[in-house]
């Protein structure tokens, strides 16, 4: 294998990658673009066919997950999901949403996040990607209480609470993967320049999220990377370096060695 230094250029640590209208395409686009890229799913049983489609692609991971809005739906999953997690080391996407309608499932959300979390604890070595929307001190809440940093690695997704919240998550251990939208709103870049930059990783939570009116796809974090580099006022290498090794840092307690992509 020859060296290949700097082949990797850049990480989406939130993709829905099987919600696309051709999943197969989106995989081999990363490969393409060579954005490492984390496949959360919504359901566990989505998951298999995720790793079927990833094989042999050293650039999508896929992690197994029960979206906190599908909950109340599938509650009957849990189990489903707590094996799953004792194969996969990538976990999401997880978490809680405290919005209106997700409400009536709000105490079986916290009983699927903390079984889920217990699970990874006891088996050590897993990378969560969660969700927190409406609901940001309970989700940061149930993982000190759920999990402790040596064995559970966890990266708050789309983080939209408060700062104060977020800061004693980040001092806690916590990672944040942030958006290209999360930079364009005030709120946003207040979060962002709150937290220090050993603490971000880049996502896009595609094909939820809209860019100039089309689905965001996984190379879009090397705007986002441009973005955080204007807005620390840093140089987009220097930047592009540090989320690099952030990524691989958050890859490394999962196990996953990118070596041969180095
Ligand atoms: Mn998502």
């Amino acid at each position: 294998m020859t060296s290949n230094v700097g082949a990797i250029r850049g990480f989406d640590f939130h993709c829905h990658l099987d919600l696309y209208p051709d999943p197969p395409a989106l995989i081999e686009g990363c490969r393409m673009e060579r954005i490492v890229t984390l496949a959360v799913t919504t359901t566990p049983k989505a998951w298999r066919q995720n790793v079927k489609w990833a094989a042999g692609n050293p650039f999508v991971h896929p992690a197994v997950g029960l979206h906190p809005e599908l909950v109340g739906e599938r509650f009957s999953e849990l189990p489903l999901l707590e094996a799953h997690i004792a194969e996969s080391r990538l976990i999401g996407e997880l978490g809680l949403d405290g919005s209106p309608q997700h409400r009536n499932s709000f105490a079986q959300q916290k009983e699927v996040l903390s079984r889920a979390l217990s699970v990874a604890q006891s088996m050590g070595g897993r990378v969560v990607s969660l969700h927190s929307r409406r609901a940001e001190e309970e989700t940061i809440e149930i993982i000190q209480k759920c999990t402790t940093r040596e064995r559970v690695l966890c990266v708050l997704h789309w983080y939209s609470g408060s700062v104060k919240a977020a800061q004693r998550a980040a001092e806690g251990g916590c990672y944040f993967s942030i958006n290209q939208r999360m930079l364009e709103s005030d709120r946003g870049r207040a979060l962002v320049n709150a937290l220090p930059d050993e603490r971000l990783l880049t996502e896009t939570d595609g094909p939820f999220n809209v860019i100039s009116d089309r689905k965001s796809v996984p190379s879009d974090v090397i705007s986002t990377m441009k973005r955080l580099a204007e807005l620390r006022k840093a140089l987009v290498p220097e930047i592009t370096q540090r989320m690099h090794a952030n990524a691989i840092r958050v890859l490394r307690f999962a196990g996953l060695d990118l070596d041969l992509l180095l």
